[in-house]
């Protein structure tokens, strides 16, 4: 098969959707991999290494013009062009927030398959975990940074220094995001509290870090409590398919420290503190009642190399399946098959039919 991959054109988008090793193994199979000039340069990654790797470098046109193409972000309208009946997508979409893009792939007849509906039997949702993991570990490095007086914060240094007790952390939800947040922020020497609803991960967290961390409850009581000692609170929360429960509300706010910091990297569900809203890289964070709040809504894309690896570990396997067996790769694999969005002029994926009010 042919597969293009695109460079990504969305403002601040620096991830590339193939590394040269991923082309590698596409190449040593009998595949050909197009890939536009440039593509890999935000994420540190060289047309000659793509070509050592066996890639052809090509135009835009000419990467869009293969059978499968492969991106990170979801086609923007300039690129809505390029979307054809024989053509299979494969990347990010989350058409339910995005009309037009869902009429222009109905349109034009695509197969796309979207990462983030890619579902394993367990429910779990396998190409949306590596950019968790990814914002989890970056949470508290986040927040250690806006602590500090310069940014806004309240001047604490999250691991404290002997004699000096180390700053508080406090994490709503213990999933992905959570876990990885507090792996980082208990290497950098601060208290960890976090909450979740679900006894049995509480009980793996306090089984993993061996009572380096303290596990609570996710009750109204237990969080008001919590954020009246946070520093850093980070928000990790999901209920899968609906907006973020608002766990702390516009009246808790005044209970938080002066100067404390929130990371609510639950911002692109709506977010779990009520004051957030999203913000952008270039200008992250904006403070409320003396708290400092970030919410930037891609925080992946600050380290865009790393994400770049991270991603690609995780679409890699289903890359090669589609391209060794184009669609039929669906009907043997049920967790790629709940991938697929729209097939054909019709959708396919039981949630973003139901976002429009559309037969499924
Ligand atoms: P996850 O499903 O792995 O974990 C969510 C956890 O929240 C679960 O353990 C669940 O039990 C818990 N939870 C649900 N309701 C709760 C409540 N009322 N109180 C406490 N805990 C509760 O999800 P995840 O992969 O960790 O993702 C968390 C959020 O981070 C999602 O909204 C995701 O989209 C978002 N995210 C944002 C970025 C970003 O750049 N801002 C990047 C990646 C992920």
């Amino acid at each position: 098969m042919t597969i293009g991959v695109p460079k990504e054109i969305k403002t601040w988008e620096n991830r590339v959707a193939l590394t040269p090793g991923g082309v590698e193994s596409l190449v040593r199979r009998g595949h050909k991999v197009l890939v536009e000039r440039g593509a890999g340069v935000g994420s540190g990654l060289s047309d000659a290494e793509y070509e050592r790797a066996g890639a052809e470098l090509v135009s835009r046109e000419e990467a869009w013009g293969a059978q499968m193409v492969v991106k990170v972000k979801e086609p923007i309208q300039e690129e809505y062009r390029f979307l054809r009946p024989d053509l299979i997508l494969f990347t990010y979409l989350h058409l339910a927030a995005d009309r037009p893009l869902t009429e222009a792939l109905l349109q034009a007849g695509t197969a796309a398959i979207a990462y983030e509906t890619v579902q394993l039997p367990d429910g779990s949702l396998p190409l949306l975990v590596p950019m968790s993991e990814v914002a989890g570990r970056m949470a508290p490095q986040v927040g250690a940074q806006f602590l500090e007086k310069p940014k806004g914060g309240r001047g604490v240094l999250l691991g404290g220094v002997p004699g000096v007790a180390p700053a508080s952390v406090v994490i709503l939800g213990g999933g992905t995001v959570g876990i990885n947040a507090a792996k980082i922020a208990l290497g950098m020497g601060a208290q960890v509290t976090v909450l979740d609803v679900n006894h049995q991960r509480l009980q793996y967290l306090d089984d993993v870090f061996g009572g380096r961390l303290v596990t609570l409850t996710s009750t109204e009581a237990n969080i008001k409590k919590s954020i009246q000692h946070a520093d850093l609170l980070i928000g990790a929360v999901l209920i899968p398919g609906a907006k973020a429960p608002k766990l702390v509300t516009r009246e808790m706010l005044p209970m938080m420290k002066e100067g404390s910091v929130i990371v609510d990297v639950a911002v692109d569900q709506g977010g779990c503190v009520e004051t957030i809203r999203p913000t952008t890289h270039a200008d992250p964070a904006y403070v409320v009642d003396g708290v400092v709040h970030y919410g930037v809504a891609n925080m992946p894309g600050a380290v865009p190399r790393t994400s770049t690896f991270a991603l690609t570990n995780q679409t890699l396997p289903y890359v090669l399946k589609l391209a060794e067996k184009g669609l039929e790769a669906l009907k043997e694999d049920p967790a790629l098959r709940k991938g697929l969005n729209t097939y054909q002029g019709r959708l396919t994926h039981p949630k973003v039919a139901e976002a429009f009010g559309l037969p499924y």
